[in-house]
């Protein structure tokens, strides 16, 4: 059996870190057994979807490189969703009820006043025809219940293993609202079953819809796919993230810097047994993707975690990656470049202060300008990497100045600065000319 997978988010905002590990989870998963990954836009709800959030998860996901094999919009799957409401209406499975939102908050109320469990009554399968001529007389539409079995639906769930949901415990769901809009219950479960989808991995929000949706599925004459249901996230405080998931958007990520790379080993790792470290690819991640190693207990979401990672993507990466982008940052210096001052960046714009300081403009920080002349002096007519060992002993031995003592006012006069990447390679990128300059005092 081949996997097909998909991701059904809704357009009504950005996508945030709790619904990208999802869509990450589902995208791992499929590509690691060598199957396919549907984008599935849930946008049922035409009132509250815009094309421009549609656009923000499209722009998203091919960010992080999780592309899609097939994509699929419910709006522009009613008839599909009409056909199976037929269906289910035929075998009595959906049946009209009339009450309003208040009626049944009075319900509910008298029913937990009387220590019952609120749930619907199902007042609305005893109307007969005329009552219900009469309620639609008055000017009241009918919304449509799924008359649920009301039994132990069980599954293996691929994360929490056994699992069990009481359908007797539940509400019949709301399938269709009175305005004749579907709610996601019914399109999601006729999606999964046209589309083939083989596994549905999402939230552990949703372990109670999943037992009125297997009996959907069976409702529909359809066998119910695997289930996996991920943990949800915490902070580094052990709360849940949901209030704060609005400023954890991918596109606040990007436009903080971070690397696509280091936010998918991010999320691709919390939660699971594995180490929490940069992965090569993608396809690395995917080919180490197992749900045994996924845990049941809350994933712990800690920034610095990614700041981490990501520090360890940006210092592992090759010159033949990096170059596209530090041309178009103006930044290119070469390869030597490159490796020297990769160790320093946490963000790949830092890389941008590090060529200044080897083309300039630099203005030295020099306290004993007698010192940084005796260094001069003896500057070595040709600069490689072996250069700086002989020039700081020539310089010791005439000066008496030795460690922090030696090296700080030369980090200092060489680049402004008190830190940054090793002298012995960037000595001789920033060339002897400029370091005479700076040694001299000078802007260069
Ligand atoms: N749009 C739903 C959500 O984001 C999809 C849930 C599902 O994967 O079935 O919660």
């Amino acid at each position: 059996m081949s996997v097909k997978v998909r991701f059904a988010p809704s357009p009504t905002g950005r996508l945030h870190v709790g619904n990208v590990r999802t869509a990450l989870v589902n995208w791992l998963f499929a590509k690691g057994q060598g199957g396919q990954f549907v984008l599935r836009i849930d946008d049922t709800d035409l009132a509250r979807s815009t094309a421009e959030f549609e656009t923000g998860i499209e722009t998203d996901l091919k960010w992080l490189g999780l592309e899609w094999d097939e994509r699929h919009n419910q709006s522009k799957r009613f008839a599909s969703y009409e056909a199976a409401a037929a269906k289910l209406k035929a075998a009595g499975r959906l049946y009209a009820c009339y009450e309003t939102a208040e009626e049944l908050d009075r319900r509910r109320k008298v029913q937990l006043s009387r220590g019952l469990p609120p749930i619907y009554d199902r007042a609305a399968l005893k109307l007969t025809d005329e009552e219900k001529r009469a309620l639609e007389a008055e000017g009241r539409r009918p919304h449509w219940r799924f008359r649920l079995d009301g039994r132990r639906v069980t599954w293996n769930d691929l994360v929490r293993g056994a699992a069990e949901v009481d359908t007797a415990s539940m509400s019949d769901p709301v399938l269709i609202r009175e305005d004749g809009l579907f709610l996601y219950t019914l399109p999601s479960v006729v999606d999964d079953i046209d589309m083939g989808i083989t596994h549905v991995i999402r939230g552990e929000d949703h372990v109670t819809n999943t037992g009125a949706q297997i009996e959907l599925f069976e409702a529909l004459g359809a066998k119910a796919p695997g289930f996996a249901h991920m943990s949800l996230l915490v902070g580094e405080d052990g709360q849940a993230l949901s209030k704060r998931l609005g400023s954890l958007s991918i596109a606040q990520m990007r436009e903080d810097g971070y690397e696509p790379l280091a936010v998918v080993s991010h999320l691709g790792r919390i939660g699971t047994s594995d180490n929490l470290e940069a992965s090569d690819s993608l396809e690395a991640l995917a080919s180490g993707f197992d749900f045994g190693k996924l845990g049941r207990a809350p994933a712990r979401y800690d920034t610095a975690d990614l700041d981490r990672l990501n520090a360890a993507v940006l210092h592992a990466m090759t010159y033949e990656a990096a170059r596209p982008r530090l041309t178009a940052m103006d930044a290119d210096l070469g390869e030597t470049f490159w490796q020297t001052v990769r160790p320093n960046l946490n963000r790949f714009s830092d890389v941008a202060e590090l060529a200044r300081i080897v083309r300039g403009p630099v203005t030295p920080k020099i306290e004993d300008a007698a010192f940084a002349a005796k260094a001069a002096e003896l500057l070595p007519q040709t600069l490689d990497e072996t250069s700086w060992g002989a020039w700081t002993a020539t310089v010791k031995e005439a000066t008496g100045a030795k460690g922090k003592g030696l090296f700080m006012p030369l980090r200092q006069a060489l680049t402004g600065d008190d830190h940054g990447p090793e002298l012995a390679a960037l000595a001789p990128l920033i060339g002897r000319e400029r370091i005479l300059k700076r040694l001299a005092g000078e802007t260069a």
